[in-house]
């Protein structure tokens, strides 16, 4: 399957693993890690390594150091940076954490534009728009209408969104093909969580721009997410976005996705219990297709 999509491609394109340290790496992280490393070896790019830690009350250093350990264990070294410069204690700009600057900047950006409002929607405001409407929200905006309202970015507990407009953001994805895209439908994303993180939904648009990303290889999950990063980006002053190529994900027998909640699949158990990296390797890319 990857080998027919990525025949095409230029070399030197650069794509990226961003795990977020909130749990163990498991066998699905591996799957996308074998299709990230495949693509850059076979077409002559570069892999960047990112730390998605912006959520600082579910990302946990131990869980980084495990994901270090685990990517080392397994054979998968990043072109940038090397592993080592990950380790605990020193700052690093591929490391979310570190770059406050990076996203104040990006939002400053939006702010020239108007296009950053508070908003003050909750669970229930999700939930009394369901009742009354028979069906979950879902839209430009969000439920409350906040992009109207003017309310203070300073108070406490709201979240930041930016407003993205109306239009498409279609996209040729390199196994999907032609894929359509409104980048509302989900409603505006956030760009700060009301505990005062900057959300995965920005911090991945910034950094795939700062750090040249190219091609973003990811599983398909996070397909109805792209339209919207796609025109971020552009509101962020990036001419191209990147290609983007969903990969399947590995399905537990009930169908749901695997998490880090599911231990049994946490890589450094299985490694611990004496799996060979190369197996486990393998084991990941058949139940994704590409064995
Ligand atoms: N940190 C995200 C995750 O672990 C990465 C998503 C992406 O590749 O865009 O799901």
């Amino acid at each position: 399957m990857l080998a027919a999509a990525v025949r095409d491609l230029p070399p030197g394109l650069r794509t990226r693993f961003a795990p977020a340290p909130t749990g163990y790496l498991h066998l699905g992280h591996v799957a996308n890690a074998v299709a990230v490393w495949g693509v850059a070896r076979v077409t002559g790019g570069q892999v960047i390594l990112r730390i998605e830690d912006h959520d600082r009350q579910r990302c946990r250093p131990e869980y980084e150091t495990a994901l270090l350990d685990d990517l080392e264990a397994l054979g998968f070294e990043p072109d940038e940076p090397p592993i080592g410069s990950l380790r605990p204690g020193v700052p690093s700009p591929y490391r979310q954490r570190d770059n406050e600057p990076a996203y104040a900047t990006a939002l400053a950006l939006l702010d020239e534009r108007g296009l950053v409002y508070a908003c003050d929607c909750s669970r229930s405001t999700f939930t009394t728009w369901f009742a009354r409407h028979g069906r979950p929200w879902s839209g430009s905006g969000c439920p409350g209408g906040c992009a109207t309202r003017r309310l203070a970015r300073e108070e406490s507990g709201v979240t930041w969104r930016a407003a993205l407009g109306g239009g498409s953001e279609g996209w040729t994805d390199l196994v999907l093909g032609l894929r359509p895209g409104e980048p509302s439908a989900g409603g505006d994303p956030p760009v700060r969580d009301r505990h005062g993180n900057w959300t995965y939904a920005f911090c991945v648009v910034v950094d795939d721009l700062r750090q040249g990303i190219d091609l973003v290889i990811r599983g398909e999950d996070l397909l109805d997410a792209t339209p919207a990063q796609i025109r971020l980006s552009r509101l962020l002053g990036r001419a191209e976005p990147p290609r983007f190529l969903h990969h399947p994900l590995i399905r537990r027998p009930d169908g749901r996705k695997l998490s880090k909640a599911d231990g049994a699949t946490a890589i450094r158990e299985l490694l611990q219990a004496g799996e060979a990296p190369a197996v486990l390797r393998s084991r990941a890319a058949e139940a994704i297709g590409l064995g």
